[in-house]
């Protein structure tokens, strides 16, 4: 065996683990006996240890070191395995040990924080994850800019400073854009109470119009979706609120998304770096499209307008016309998970500007809660009236997922260039939605960008499938054209 056929050979076994504890998580948010809880978390260490070690073995360093890369699929391969390795051998295990320890007590802390209301509370412990990604970013990255060592772990390739200033040109005609639609008359407000058991049937139908393979997936409910796994294993959540059948409807489309990306990736790069999507930013692109720019167009929700009065009979929405603005009412809120497709990345510009002064130093702890509350008050317009509703809303800096949040409203600027792309290419694709039917827009976004997997670089894997480099212009001519409609602006 050559020196790259060992590699992999070491590499499937890896990622076949990591598939396993993937697994685990899934069965924890299904299926798993509440008590079960302490041994869960043994169980997971002990996955995490095995994964570890085997991702600094000194033995995937000399297979690196000796093997020649023969065609383009073995050269990204290797390009991956290269990055996990120098990352994780950078980062010392005493410090690794730390970070793990510190943010899940972190997130306990914060849990209970925010239910108390009581940031101070949380604060300490902010700083103790604060200080310890950045000494592991220091790490990584020597002096180069902390941010950017770790927003390269969720969206390899980007930096801080490319991000702002995309998003420092968003910011501006999305406030403009709320702020006109909040001055108009609102559409109708959904009333009324809708069954379960309808919601997850027409969810399921919603999964299956969407190309969802249950041959290779399955659906189950959790209090928060997700989808999980790679491969022939792809597996989906959802979960039902008796007055709120569009967050079924929306949640499921979002990580059917997510899901169909892992499933459409061709086959020969299973359990292989290249099978599972290659970023964060690339993976929300595929559940925002999804979403939004078909699931909340004016053509498709015609024909799920249909779909819910065949289910739960007269709901009170006049015609389709009605039901496409009344599920795209825009309201005021503070949740960024609740947040409509206007309102949503100004939560996230807010959350990236604050981390990335966390991170370089120019902001501390301390002013991070006032921070918060001035930058909300300036974009939105009204003031937070409780830190549940503000600071302490998102789970992620507990977890010291810095640099994360930075990659959904990459997905959004992604998913509108590859909007418009699709457009130009299936010009006459409303006559499908209007039918339930999103085949060619699926078939496009597999056969241009999902079945390549981690072939490419983001950044290439979104200018193969558009033609030319992302920029957050088709999202925002999206957004005006699409909400200047509905609110006849
Ligand atoms: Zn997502």
């Amino acid at each position: 065996m050559t020196a790259y056929q060992e590699l992999m050979t070491f590499q499937r076994e890896t990622e076949a683990l990591g598939q396993i504890a993937g697994r685990l998580g899934w069965d924890q948010e299904t299926m798993m006996p509440e008590g079960a809880t302490p041994q869960r978390a043994e169980e997971h260490g002990a996955m995490a240890n095995i994964l570890h070690a085997r991702r600094i073995d000194p033995r995937v360093g000399e297979w690196l070191a000796a093997a020649e890369p023969t065609d383009d699929v073995a050269a990204a391969n290797l390009r991956h395995i290269q990055r996990d390795f120098d990352r994780t051998s950078k980062v010392p295990a005493a410090l690794a040990a730390e970070l793990a320890k510190t943010t899940s007590l972190a997130h306990r802390v914060w849990a209970t924080a925010r239910a108390e209301e009581d940031v101070p509370a949380f604060l300490p412990i902010l700083q103790k994850v604060v200080d310890l990604r950045r000494e592991e970013a220091a790490a990584i990255a020597g002096n180069a800019d902390p941010y950017d060592a770790l927003l390269d772990s969720y969206e390899p390739g980007a930096t801080g400073a490319s991000l702002a200033a995309m998003f420092d040109a968003l910011r501006p005609r999305l406030v403009a854009l709320r702020s006109a639609i909040l001055d108009a008359p609102a559409p109708v407000e959904l009333t009324g109470t809708f069954d379960e058991a309808g919601q997850l049937a027409l969810s399921e139908k919603l999964a299956l119009a969407f190309g969802y393979n249950t041959q290779n997936g399955r659906i189950d409910k959790a209090v928060h979706p997700f989808s999980s796994g790679s491969g022939l294993d792809v597996r989906i959540t959802t979960r039902t609120s008796a007055d709120d059948p569009f967050n079924c409807f929306y949640s499921t489309v979002h990580e059917v998304g997510h899901a169909t990306y892992e499933q459409g990736i061709d086959k020969k790069h299973l359990l292989t770096p290249l099978g599972s999507g290659v970023s964060m930013g690339v993976h929300e692109s595929q559940s925002r499209i999804y979403e939004n720019q078909l699931g909340r167009s004016r053509a498709f929700t015609g024909w799920l307008y249909g779909q819910m009065r065949d289910t739960f009979g007269d709901f009170g929405i006049a015609d389709e016309e009605a039901f496409y603005a009344t599920v795209n009412r825009v309201s005021d809120g503070f949740i960024r998970t609740e947040a409509d497709e206007v309102q949503y990345n100004l939560h996230v510009l807010l959350r990236f500007d604050l981390e990335r002064a966390l991170m370089s130093g120019d902001l501390s702890v301390n002013n991070l809660e006032a921070a918060w509350n001035d930058r909300f008050k300036a974009d939105f317009g009204y003031a937070v009236d409780k830190p549940s509703n503000g600071i302490l809303q998102d789970v992620h800096w507990s977890e010291g997922l810095f640099g994360y949040f930075p990659t959904y409203t990459l997905g959004n600027v992604y998913a509108g260039c590859l909007h418009t792309a699709l457009r130009a290419a299936v010009p006459d694709l409303d006559s499908d939605l209007a039918k339930g039917d999103t085949s060619r827009a699926t078939g496009w976004l597999r056969e241009n960008l999902q079945q390549f997997g981690g072939l490419r670089t983001p950044l290439d894997t979104i200018k193969h499938a558009t033609g030319s480099a992302p920029s957050e212009g088709p999202l925002l001519d999206y957004l005006e054209a699409k909400f200047k409609g509905i609110y006849g602006l």
